[in-house]
């Protein structure tokens, strides 16, 4: 049953609705809009200038109108007269084709036409930082190997405290917070759910996170490598497909325990599809300049990136691109904080609904400590070296580029190839460093 969000408001005392969509570049964009005059907005949604944000649209474009899934609406734990809902882009009655929630949508949608239920869960890791941005904001926290510090992680007890009780109250089942491998650096888990409710999720975890920080004088960053040297943030997709979505799914169509690393030939076939992608998966998963900062990094203080540089899956070992830590689904350990949360999910499912149709091989699984021995595996790629050869690789893969529709292809590589434009015209103080006396 459809949620009336104006009932909703009235039952919770709810006095504006903050209407929302994410654009290509991640950005959560929004309009606050009374009570009053939710029950048109439900219908016809919020009005937006497209080319104000980044969704390549130009300035002649009609309005772009965010109509809001009711099913997405959160009251604002820490200012519950507020309360967020997502929306989905529309102009001129049509979807707009490029919108982050739009192209994972049509993606669950294919996918489902197949019997396919994608469910994910992911591990947004940030730093709590300074409110200007440029230390982390404990002094104290300054061991070399910071992971799970127990006193470190009782400083920022408020903080972590909040977010978790707040994720309790919604009912996220979140089970653990720790602090992380770098200084500074959390985590907060809670439960994988389908993808569409994971990337909602994924991105009101953001926004939850930049605001209880703010308001106890941290600014949160999800940034890939904020701070050079020690681990940066990844972000982590666990990922399994079930026979059916939400409360109706019983049976895990990945899991066989007949199988290597009880993976079913669909979920074999599945990873197949994202170790077939992976070198252009990266543009999104990696969408970043900072994020080739995070990826082939050198070791950090820690003593580990934990994150990968090669093309390889394996077991249970966090040294390789792929993780298959039990039975029934894996972890793809690339994705780094600036990830879309949208075109996460989409990307996973365009790569892994490829890999299934093809049957594709993910390959030979390497069971070896990728940091210490990757000189052994010569025959798998090495991730892209920055953001322009990452994009190079997604202009190349026709195959990928379809399944996340060539309008979103076409509108996310024009607004990358500016922003690395952008990023290369810039003078940086290492040119002056390295070739003033050439
Ligand atoms: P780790 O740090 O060991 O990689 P975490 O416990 O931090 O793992 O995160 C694991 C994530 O995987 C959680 O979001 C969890 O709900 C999710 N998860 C667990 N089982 C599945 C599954 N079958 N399918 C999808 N996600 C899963
Ligand atoms: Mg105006
Ligand atoms: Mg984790
Ligand atoms: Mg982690
Ligand atoms: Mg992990």
């Amino acid at each position: 049953m459809t949620i009336d969000l104006a009932a909703f408001a009235k039952e919770k005392n709810v006095k504006y609705f903050m209407i929302s969509f994410t654009d290509l570049f991640g950005g959560q964009r929004a309009k606050l809009v009374p009570t009053q005059a939710i029950s048109d907005m439900q219908k016809d949604g919020a009005g937006f200038a497209g080319f104000a944000t980044w969704l390549d649209l130009t300035p002649a474009h009609p309005d772009m109108l965010a109509v809001p899934d009711p099913s997405s609406v959160i009251q604002l734990p820490w200012n519950p007269e507020v309360a967020w809902v997502a929306g989905n882009c529309v102009m001129e009655e049509q979807d707009v084709a490029q919108a982050p929630r739009n192209v994972l949508r049509r993606l669950i949608d294919e996918a489902a036409k197949e019997g396919m239920h994608i469910k994910t869960g992911i591990e947004a890791e940030f730093f709590l930082l300074t409110p200007e941005g440029d230390e982390i904001s404990d002094p104290f926290d300054t061991a070399a190997k910071p992971c799970y510090d127990q006193q470190a992680v009782m400083r920022r007890y408020d903080v972590v405290k909040e977010i978790c009780d707040y994720m309790l109250d919604m009912g996220w089942g979140p089970y653990q917070n720790d602090h992380e491998d770098a200084n500074g650096q959390f985590e907060m888990n809670w439960d994988f759910d389908d993808a569409l409710i994971t990337a909602d999720k994924h991105s009101f975890f953001k926004f939850m996170t930049r605001s209880v920080a703010e308001k106890h004088g941290f600014r949160a960053t999800f940034m890939p490598k904020p701070i050079e040297g020690l681990t940066g943030n990844g972000c982590h997709a666990h990922v399994s497909v079930w026979d059916a979505p939400g409360a109706d799914s019983n049976t895990n169509v990945f899991a066989d325990s007949n199988k290597e690393l009880g993976l079913s030939d669909k979920g074999r076939a599945f990873l197949g599809g994202i170790m077939k992608h992976a070198s252009a998966l990266a543009a999104i998963t990696n969408p970043t300049v900072n994020s080739y900062k995070r990826i082939n990094a050198p070791r950090t203080i820690s003593g580990a990136t934990w994150a990968p540089n090669t093309v390889t899956w394996t077991g249970n070992n966090r040294t390789h691109m792929v993780r298959v830590p039990g039975p029934g689904r894996f972890e793809l350990r690339l994705p780094d904080g600036a990830v879309n949360p949208y075109l996460l999910q989409a990307i996973i499912i365009a790569a892994g609904l490829d890999g299934v149709r093809t049957n594709a091989d993910p390959g030979k699984r390497w069971d070896i400590d990728m940091y210490a021995e990757g000189h052994k595996v010569t025959d798998a790629p090495k991730l892209p070296l920055n953001m322009l050869d990452a994009l190079r690789e997604y202009d190349k893969d026709k195959a990928l580029k379809e399944m996340m529709g060539i309008e979103f292809s076409n509108a996310y590589l024009k607004l990358k190839h500016q922003e690395w434009n952008s990023f290369v015209s810039h003078f940086s103080k290492w040119e002056k460093d390295n070739t003033l006396d050439v």
